[in-house]
């Protein structure tokens, strides 16, 4: 039997609760397996201990964070510290020296939960966001602060093995899907330069799987189609920042923020990969117990699969889906269950 060594950090604000939660379901969905075991190992980084220890990630924390097979994440962001610090210090120092670049959202209805879209059943896409570069490359620069002269850049960084690998990904991806179906999300009209490369080598890497349906749309475009024909999307594939807004909207379309799961994957395999809700630290519901655990759960089924236990995956999923068409809902999808009550359903639907 396989012991995977997996690492947990829950970081802050409802992190801590729904890795906890998903850590509950990891330990039942292995039990009951029994084909696996968990070994797992929490980590405390996270923005309260920054400001005790100045840092999130201790000298030596990446290198031995490197040893596990995987990380699930919980969140990261407090009211205490500035964003772009809390997030560069943790979840992209992580993202990117293990380079996750490709980072995997997908977005259903589940049973039970209604969306605000009528057609919200027609709600099955897969959003791939470049993970590595873009506009998330950290290149840019301040001067003259404070002065009427200051200045600010935010350089976005597309190099042609960041493009591509990532586009090849998508398509691999796209290719598996029963839909076969690949749109490629961009802003080539008003970004000539890196938008443009973006474009052409999409169109490059497509003469390698004619049997993909391909077509191209702009991300501003790409919102109203996702809300006015969600049938006519399937897989998607994005830049870092017009990603992770596609899939927010994409997790609110298929229920609650409360719902989408990431994958963010190092698909070599040199480095682990790291898996965590879409959603953030929520301070707004922080400690009342009511944080939907359900796009924690997802993103560990994803774990599960991305180690090779696709049967546990499977089963995973069929427990979240009894639980939710059951009704046993968080206040977000519009019920009174608890993120207790909801873990404690899942766990019975994989033990019964
Ligand atoms: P970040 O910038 O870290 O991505 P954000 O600004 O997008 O965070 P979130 O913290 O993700 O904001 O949450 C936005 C709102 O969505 C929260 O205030 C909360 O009400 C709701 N929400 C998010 N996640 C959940 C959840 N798991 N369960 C219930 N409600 C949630």
């Amino acid at each position: 039997m396989h012991d995977y060594r997996l690492a947990a950090i829950p970081g802050d604000g409802i992190g801590p609760e729904v890795v906890e939660a998903g850590l509950e379901v990891l330990r039942v969905c292995a039990a009951t397996d029994g084909g696996f075991g968990v070994a797992i190992q929490a980590f405390d980084w996270n923005s309260e201990n920054y400001l005790l220890r100045g840092h999130y990630i201790p000298d030596g924390g990446l290198e031995q964070l490197r040893t596990f097979d995987a990380i699930l994440f919980g969140a990261v962001g407090s009211q205490r510290v500035p964003d772009d610090v809390s997030l560069w210090g943790l979840r992209l120092a992580i993202v990117q020296a293990f380079d996750q670049y490709a980072n995997v959202r997908p977005a259903r209805l589940l049973p039970g939960v209604s969306s605000p879209l009528d057609k919200g059943d027609d709600i099955d896409w897969v959003i791939v966001r470049e993970n590595s570069e873009g506009e998330y490359a950290g290149h840019g620069g301040r001067a003259h602060r404070g002065l009427p002269i200051e200045v600010g850049t935010e350089t976005a960084v597309f190099t042609r093995v960041g493009v591509e690998r990532i586009h090849r990904f998508a398509f691999e991806l796209a290719s598996q899907r029963p839909r076969r179906h690949l749109t490629l999300v961009t802003k080539s009209n008003a970004q000539r330069f890196g938008m443009v490369m973006w474009d052409e080598i999409f169109f490059e890497v497509a003469r390698d799987y004619p049997a993909v349906k391909v077509d191209r749309e702009l991300v501003d475009a790409a919102t109203t189609r996702m809300v006015l024909k969600p049938d006519s999307l399937d897989v998607m594939v994005a830049t870092n920042l017009h990603a992770d807004i596609l899939s927010d909207l994409a997790s609110a379309l298929s229920g609650s923020l409360g719902i989408g799961p990431t994958a963010n994957l190092n698909p070599s395999r040199q480095f682990p990969s790291m898996f965590e809700p879409i959603h953030g630290s929520a301070f707004d519901i922080t400690g009342k117990g009511i944080a939907n655990p359900i796009a924690t759960f997802w993103s560990v089924a994803m774990m599960l699969e991305h180690l090779g236990e696709a049967r546990a995956a499977q089963r995973l999923m069929h427990a979240i889906e009894e639980t939710t068409a059951a009704g046993e809902h968080t206040p977000d999808l519009g019920g009174q269950a608890t993120t207790r009550s909801v873990t404690a359903a899942v766990c019975r639907a994989l033990t019964g």
